[in-house]
């Protein structure tokens, strides 16, 4: 004990003040306290948000809210900084797969969360936007869960956000999340997915996406959501262990252990990589549109046509 202060020797200080610290970002060695943490996570959204032009005024943002604590916690901090800083409106839509046993609590959560913010929520289903709930597709198809979940959510969010007139939509994607993308497309050998550069989306007759936690690791998150309580304690998807992504996230966990900012630089690899491609590869075609649902796709129909029509099958 520090009889001068009174504080607990072992507890490290803040780097910025004199309060306990709660969380040692080994990238920049710093410790920080729940404040400083809080202001420092805020700090890198709007760094992101500015420097990467992705609010702009008249701006209608619809923000993929799963209810989980990434897409809460981008929520919360859109819902705070955009309107000091655009004349811009914030969104949510939830899309429901229809995951018996997972789905009811985070949806509640998520409307729990946008009446406290009292923004418009808009929730969608899989039932009725493709017929059948997530559960019962899977029983007739064997393609892993996680990638029909992934590619039919991501048409119910882009329907939604067309429905709705949104000009782009926010998803809580973390830098975590970015790094184990890139390790799965390299283990995939997916060398077309890993060079993409999705800036070029909207372009392309997508509608805007944007990442604006991109910068923001998943043990920041999680400290922000309890400081701010945010979220309280949610189930785990029951498909999640099945998931490749499961595999990957140990893995880079393990490299962000034992190398801080590895996950940084497997991104900024990807980046380099992709802006080299862009030099010597061939653009890619005009954008074509699915000849099932209309949707702008690179083949004759659109990833998630392609699924239904499978499991139709
Ligand atoms: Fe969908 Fe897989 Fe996420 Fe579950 S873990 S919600 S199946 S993507
Ligand atoms: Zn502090």
């Amino acid at each position: 004990m520090d009889t001068a202060t009174g504080k607990r020797d072992c507890i490290p200080s803040c780097d910025s003040c004199d309060e306990p610290a709660v969380y040692f970002n080994p990238g920049l060695q710093r410790h920080l306290c729940e404040r400083h943490l809080c202001l420092d996570v805020e700090h890198r959204v709007i760094e992101s948000v500015t420097s990467h032009g992705m609010v702009h005024d008249g701006d209608l943002v619809a923000v993929g809210l799963s209810g989980g604590k990434d897409s809460s916690v981008l929520l919360s901090i859109l819902c705070c900084i955009v309107p000091e800083r655009w004349d811009a409106e914030i969104v949510a839509i939830t899309v429901d797969e229809g995951i018996a046993g997972y789905r009811e609590e985070t949806i509640q959560s998520a409307v729990s969360l946008t009446q406290q913010l009292g923004i418009q929520h808009h929730i969608v289903t899989f039932q009725s936007l493709f017929g059948k709930t997530l559960d019962s597709l899977l029983g007739s198809y064997p393609l892993r869960a996680c990638t029909a979940c992934g590619i039919l959510r991501k048409k119910a969010f882009s329907d939604a956000a067309r429905e709705i007139a949104a000009t782009s939509i926010a998803t809580g994607h973390n830098l975590d999340d970015a790094a184990q993308s890139v390790l799965m497309n390299y283990l995939r050998g997916d060398f077309e997915r890993l060079l993409r550069d999705s800036s070029s989306m909207e372009d392309r007759g997508f509608i805007r996406r944007i990442k604006p936690l991109h910068e923001v690791n998943e043990k920041e998150i999680t400290l922000y959501s309890m400081i701010n309580g945010i979220t309280g304690h949610l189930p785990e998807c029951p498909y999640a262990t099945t998931a490749f992504r499961a595999e990957v996230r140990t893995l880079q966990a393990a490299i962000e252990y034992q190398h801080p900012g590895a996950s940084h630089r497997i991104i900024q690899g990807q980046e380099s990589l992709s802006e080299q491609a862009k030099k010597t590869v061939r653009p890619c075609g005009a954008v074509r549109y699915c000849a099932t649902c209309g949707d702008p796709c690179s083949g004759p129909v659109c990833q998630a046509c392609g699924l239904l029509a499978g499991l139709k099958k």
